[in-house]
């Protein structure tokens, strides 16, 4: 059996996605910018795609703009918003992907912003009562805030965190490539200035995704050139990639809350095989509390053994393939940002199971089995 349980790295694509796009491939090959037929039927595609994507969101297809994925979507959120409207000050968290945390550092390096890092305790659960004590002593503030952890899975509370930017007149960026897809943003209820999404986290192709970039916040582009995107982002389309994003969450919409209940029932057959057959297992974060974390997202922590080096290796050898992810940088593991801000013990070791409609309950319990029999033959 192979095994494929790190969604949350990415989807395979489904396959009608890949149907929808097939014909920008091969048939509908004209650039979008061009005036004659052939351009201008590739030019209502991708505004077809724009008006689905924004009434998914319950928004208006004048704030999505497709970008190259995930990436850059957070890079011209930050970075753009920081310097069209003057921002000083950025509060984050130790918790954010490097899309996001490489991003403010790199401002901070220039002098462009001062950062302020939010309190958390050992579960990643953030302090909101600090991010008002910084909101009140700052002014002209950009707050990035994700929304699931992708290591970890832990949800932070967006709307709370969007009113609370809100009332202090901050502007709010929040990180959603793991939810987008997974859940149901609704922008009308939620105080956000910008979201993004990532097509290959949920089904669809790699390489595109999207800004939803609040229209009453004018930000410059990131990626200057010519007039695509509305003057906001230059360079050619990839237009089977938006044409498969839509799609793909149309589907994930679609289909979501049978889906949500088929993955969440492989968390818990997962949660309940390593509790049971693996002594001294614990979960990182909040990944085991089922309305605090990201239903796609189980971090499992081991107990030190002499197996902790090889452990992904091993487990890649009985085709099952995970994430891994240690607290110590300087590890054989590739180090972890998130676990070492969580300070978990560095000889432990850690793996990330990330699942999507795809996986089944078979397969499940072939990885718990084979990850069990792993620890069982380790020498006392
Ligand atoms: N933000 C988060 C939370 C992610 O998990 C990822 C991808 O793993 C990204 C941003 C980057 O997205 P992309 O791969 O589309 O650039």
């Amino acid at each position: 059996m192979r095994v494929y349980l790190d969604n949350a790295a990415t989807t395979p694509l489904d396959k009608e996605v890949f149907e929808v796009m097939a014909p920008y491939m091969l048939e509908h090959y004209g650039n979008p910018s061009s005036i004659h037929g052939h351009g201008r039927e590739v030019r209502a595609a991708i505004e077809k795609a724009r008006r689905t994507v924004a009434n998914l969101l319950n928004t208006s297809p004048a704030e999505i703009f497709f970008t190259s994925g995930g990436t850059e979507a957070d890079n011209a959120a930050i970075v753009c918003s920081v310097r069209t409207l003057g921002l000083k000050h950025i509060i984050t968290t130790r918790l954010e992907h490097h899309a996001v945390l490489h991003t403010v550092q790199m401002l901070e390096k220039r002098g462009e912003v001062q950062v302020s890092y939010l309190r958390h305790d050992e579960r990643g659960v953030l302090d909101l009562d600090h991010l008002k004590e910084l909101l009140a002593q700052n002014s002209q503030t950009l707050v990035t805030i994700m929304h699931a952890n992708n290591e970890i899975g832990t949800l932070n509370d967006v709307e709370a965190i969007g009113d609370i930017c809100k009332s202090f007149h901050a502007i709010f960026h929040s990180d959603t490539v793991q939810t987008m897809g997974h859940f149901k943003h609704d922008l009308q209820k939620l105080h956000t200035n910008f979201i993004v999404g990532s097509a290959h986290k949920f089904h669809g192709p790699k390489g595109v995704g999207f800004l939803y970039s609040d229209a009453s916040v004018k930000i410059q582009p990131l990626i200057q050139g010519g007039a695509q995107e509305r003057n906001m982002r230059g360079g050619t389309e990839n237009v089977y990639g938006i044409i498969g994003l839509a799609k793909a969450l149309e589907i994930a919409y679609r289909d979501m809350e049978e889906h949500r209940l088929h993955i969440q029932s492989l968390k818990d057959r997962m949660i309940h095989k390593l509790r049971d057959g693996l002594e001294g297992v614990s979960f990182n974060g909040m990944s085991a509390v089922a309305d605090k974390s990201l239903y796609t997202v189980l971090s499992v922590s081991l107990p030190p053994s002499s197996m902790t080096e090889m452990l992904l290796f091993n487990l890649d050898i009985n085709k099952i393939s995970v994430s891994g992810g240690s607290a110590c940088s300087s590890g054989a593991n590739a180090g972890s940002h998130v676990l070492e801000a969580l300070g978990v013990d560095p000889d432990r070791a850690n793996v990330r199971f990330s699942f999507s409609k795809l996986n089944t309950p078979e397969e499940i319990d072939y990885a718990a089995e084979v990850l069990i029999n792993m620890y069982k033959k380790i020498p006392a």
